[in-house]
């Protein structure tokens, strides 16, 4: 698997003084999955603002010293990035902290502009002066512009919503106020809940809102902007229902923790049903079911269940090596410094291997290597996601087609490559049951794209190689 994740955003909003810090730190944490280059933390005080941002990991960019240097605040902006639109360096960090002629503001986005470099020339035509190549940059710009003529930063990010296009789920924070909004399709989750204490959490997934001991309320909804001030919680819904919604169905199958419930749907039972379909569709003798860590466990299980062969811990990950992990000697298998085998389980066995995916197929071959060298006597591959055949524009590192092994091949000419007994992949017409019955964007599978599909006709973005949009 080399897919990579989009980001996550935590906001909190506390009726009194309260470590805020401390609890984004905590749900930063939770939602590490979602990115692992930069993390940032942004707190008000009183209206003045503390951030502090860098490249690396959550428990690498914010030591004890870090933390302690932030005040008690009422508010707190927090991010963790996997950059798909811009560099991965420090200009690049959010929350995106914007100072204009009505105050302030700090900026947490998670998603993808597929208009970001059409506003991004108008912007610039129009006077307007970049720091940072993120489209993070751009929804400040915006909402800041919009603010110069609103009454309020709802009515100035209502506005910004009928320019924004593609996914952004953002958390703002201005001296009084904290603002959490989803993009009128819903491509990329966002809830809120409450601790005990009354202190308001929003985050991009359900497990960073319990891991802070909060309650989860509910999901923002597609086209929804929450406001949080000291007098509770209010909700603008013009842009909601405007759009059919349609969420990324990919944070089921692996973006998402399964520990997570999206939009009423926990991600873990999702996976299951991936898994229980690929075994009803795609049986096979064998002795042995092996999910691939760790979003390929769930459907392992699942697969399990559906089929009657033994779910068997096949394969262990070894939990110190992030994401990005950069091999030092380029000659040494990362597959193998990523996961091992366990023989004892493997030996001689006809082994069913669940994945989420398979993308370039060069990881997929290592990894049946590794099996087989384990010892295995058949290795059938079952994934739980139909093949990736185009570009995702919503806020995941696919953005070519030339990267995508389906493209070029049969499944059988996949199978002979990645070295496998058999191979099956989910169907495109059972996606359906991982939401639930909810409309989801499946765009990257079958060519969909929301957009296109809402616009009514191709919009140049999508008919543009992505080499010529980043020129
Ligand atoms: S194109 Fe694929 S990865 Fe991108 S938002 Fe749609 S379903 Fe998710």
């Amino acid at each position: 698997m080399s897919i990579h994740e989009e980001c996550g955003v935590f906001g909190v909003y506390s009726p009194k003084p309260a470590d805020v810090a401390g609890i984004c730190y905590y749900g930063l944490y939770s939602l590490q999955h979602r990115g692992q280059e930069s993390c940032g933390i942004a707190v008000n005080k009183d209206g003045i603002f503390t951030s502090y941002k860098d490249l690396g990991l959550v428990g690498e960019v914010f030591s004890a010293k870090v933390l302690a240097s932030f005040p008690r605040g009422r508010m707190a902006v927090g991010h963790t990035r996997y950059g798909t639109t811009g560099a991965s360096n420090r200009s690049n960090c959010q929350p995106v902290e914007v100072n204009h002629q009505k105050g302030r503001m700090a900026l947490a986005h998670n998603g993808n502009l597929s208009n970001a470099a059409e506003l991004r020339s108008q912007l610039e035509l129009s006077g307007a002066i970049f720091h940072t190549s993120s489209d993070t940059e751009i929804i400040a710009y915006i909402v800041t512009r919009e603010l110069l003529s609103a009454d309020s930063i709802e009515e100035a990010v209502s506005r910004a919503m009928n320019t924004l296009e593609g996914a952004y789920s953002l958390v703002l924070m201005t001296p009084e106020k904290l603002v959490c909004v989803r993009d009128p399709f819903g491509f990329r989750p966002l809830c809120y809940g409450i601790t005990e204490d009354g202190i308001y959490i929003v985050a991009s997934e359900s497990c960073a809102i319990r891991a802070v001991g909060a309650g989860f309320i509910r999901d923002v909804e597609p086209g929804e902007i929450l406001v949080f001030t000291k007098d509770g919680v209010t909700s603008r819904r013009e842009h909601c229902g405007t759009r059919e919604k349609r969420s990324c169905i990919f944070e089921y199958i692996y973006f998402a923790r399964p520990d997570s419930v999206i939009d009423g749907v926990s991600v873990h039972e999702a996976r299951l049903r991936a898994g229980k379909e690929l075994a009803m569709l795609h049986p096979v003798d064998a002795d042995i079911v092996v999910g691939v860590p760790d979003s390929g466990l769930d459907a392992a299980i699942g697969y399990s269940m559906a089929s009657g062969i033994p779910y068997g811990m096949g394969l262990i990950k070894n939990k110190y090596i992030g994401r990005t992990f950069i091999a030092p000697d380029h000659r040494l298998d990362q597959v193998k410094i990523k996961l091992s085998a366990i023989e004892e389980v493997i030996r001689g066995r006809r082994i069913v291997l669940i994945d989420d995916s398979i993308v370039r197929g060069t990881t997929s071959g290592r990894l049946v290597s590794l099996i087989r060298e384990a010892g295995a006597k058949e290795v059938h591959m079952r994934v739980s996601a139909p093949p990736f055949l185009y570009p995702c524009y919503y806020g995941t590192d696919v953005d070519s087609q030339d990267n995508l092994i389906a493209c070029r091949h049969s499944v059988p000419e996949i199978a002979a490559m990645i070295g496998v007994d058999s191979l099956g992949y989910l169907p495109l017409e059972k996606l359906g049951s991982l939401s639930a019955g909810q409309g989801y964007c499946s765009a990257c599978f079958d060519g969909n794209y929301p957009e296109k599909a809402a616009s009514g006709a191709c919009r140049n973005w999508f008919e543009t190689p992505l080499s010529e949009k980043e020129a």
